[in-house]
């Protein structure tokens, strides 16, 4: 039997039954260690449980925090923490340290700007103002208690604590953690990429653990592979460009914006495109790109292809260049890669109010569009869309590529669990839908007829 100083606890405090707001908190008799911190994005009651009173524990009580990776959703509650009290360290890679913070800084000013117009409502009615979640001086003063972490190096945490981060193939820096405390070794997957990524490398599997927390996003569903992102991406380049029209690409700044410049690239230069002139449209996007630049052994771009991100790419900076980008003088076909990916906000929204309503331009999406989204209604076939309380006639052709994604399928995921074989004591499924993580725990049970899964409820505590 396990004595009371060798027990360890797991509690999911976010991404158990739902997609965002990851955090699990790891507990022993000593120490309390949180692998993730992520915001809860969803619709308004998942909202809610960014408030501080949900927390089982008071910030300045953690050890620790480790981050798997730079998406919102796993890093974007951290100044919350520190804000309330949080001091410890916090553990990532090097290139998550650095998106972390852009997208942090992001976040703060969008919280800002979204509590400044609430606030005005308020006073309108005679209500007492509201603060934002966090400002960006909470975001520095979190970037100050950043440990940069390199691939495959132990790093002692605590006494009888330590981890190392290994490449999970998910974005630029994304990480899997493996932990080992209390004799037993845990592995906590952070989001896992394709078995192929497009300009990472394959994600790292293990072959021996004790407990495996894993996420199952697309634990039910199989990607798009009958037709190649390259193929897909000429194909649509070509038509657009026989039509006479501009293409219009609503991307997600992280990632996917450096995987369709790297793309339109080769293409432009094995001339199976015509020469267009691209526009990066993504304040985001441009810092991600330098970071892209700055760590090129986390990726696997060659440095021409790396240098031409920027190169072969007029970077659109200030909202007068928008305006620029936009005026009839300029050429008249083009490619514009702008934010945000589901178009609920950015930049983008200036394109589509002026290009949206000709046929002869095309509007590609490249990404998962949820459901509420004006991407989702494109999607669709919706016949108008509204910006800015006025509604724009879709006329443009609307077409989506199924195969870019930066989280890998079923398929994906049961490959990257395979060479554990029957070494785990258990697995965990969390950041995934109920439907989704339950296929998948049926599908792992087929595969490892001895495992014990678990879908991961939330809030609730797991001894091991
Ligand atoms: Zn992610």
């Amino acid at each position: 039997m396990t004595n009371e100083k060798e027990k360890v606890q797991l509690r999911f405090l976010g991404a158990a039954g739902v997609v965002t707001g990851s955090k699990t908190l790891l507990q022993t008799v000593n120490y309390k260690i949180l692998i993730d911190c992520g915001l809860f994005q969803g619709n308004k009651s998942e909202r809610k449980l960014n408030k501080v009173k949900h927390l089982p524990f008071q910030p300045a009580e953690l050890d620790a925090i480790i981050i798997t990776h730079g998406h919102l959703d796993h890093c974007g509650y951290l100044p919350v923490l520190v804000k309330k009290g949080f001091r410890g360290p916090i553990y990532a890679t090097a290139p998550t340290c650095d998106i972390t913070e852009t997208i942090l800084h992001d976040s703060a000013s969008i919280q800002e700007e979204d509590t400044r117009e609430k606030n005005r409502r308020r006073e309108q009615k005679g209500k007492k103002p509201v603060k934002p979640l966090y400002r960006s001086k909470h975001v520095d003063l979190t970037m100050e208690l950043f440990q940069n972490c390199q691939e495959n190096e132990w790093v002692q945490v605590k006494e009888d604590v330590k981890l190392r981060f290994q490449k999970s193939g998910h974005i630029l820096g994304s990480a899997s953690i493996e932990l080992q405390c209390q004799n037993r070794t845990f592995i906590f997957s952070g989001d896992v990429g394709q078995q192929m990524p497009l300009i990472l490398d394959a994600p790292h599997r293990f072959n021996s653990a004790d407990y495996i927390i894993m996420e199952s996003t697309y634990g039910d569903k199989l990607h798009d592979s009958s037709i190649s992102p390259y193929q897909a991406i000429q194909d649509v380049v070509n038509q657009t460009f026989e039509k006479g029209g501009s293409l219009i690409i609503p991307s997600f700044a992280v990632e996917r914006a450096q995987e369709i410049i790297m793309l339109l690239n080769n293409l432009m230069e094995e001339k199976s495109i015509p020469p267009l002139p691209i526009y990066l449209d993504s304040p985001m996007g441009k810092n991600v790109t330098q970071i892209f630049q700055k760590y090129r052994q986390w990726h696997n771009l060659t440095d021409t292809e790396c240098d031409n991100l920027t190169q072969n790419v007029h970077v659109v900076s200030s909202f007068e260049e928008t305006l620029q980008v936009l005026d009839a003088d300029g050429p008249k076909q083009k490619i514009i890669i702008a934010g945000s990916g589901m178009v609920t906000g950015g930049r983008i929204l200036y394109y589509l109010k002026q290009l949206v309503g000709d046929e002869k331009n095309t509007v590609l999406l490249v990404g998962h569009q949820s459901e509420g989204t004006r991407g989702h209604q494109l999607s669709s076939g919706a016949p108008s869309i509204r910006i800015d309380g006025d509604a724009y006639e879709v006329k443009a052709e609307v077409t989506q590529i199924g195969s870019l994604s930066a989280h890998g399928d079923q398929a994906d995921l049961l490959w990257w669990l395979k060479p554990l074989k029957e070494s785990p004591k258990q697995v965990f499924l969390n950041h995934g839908e109920p439907a989704s993580a339950n296929v998948l725990k049926g599908k792992i049970e087929e595969m490892h007829k001895s495992l014990k899964v678990t879908v991961a409820e939330m809030d609730r505590v797991y001894e091991v």
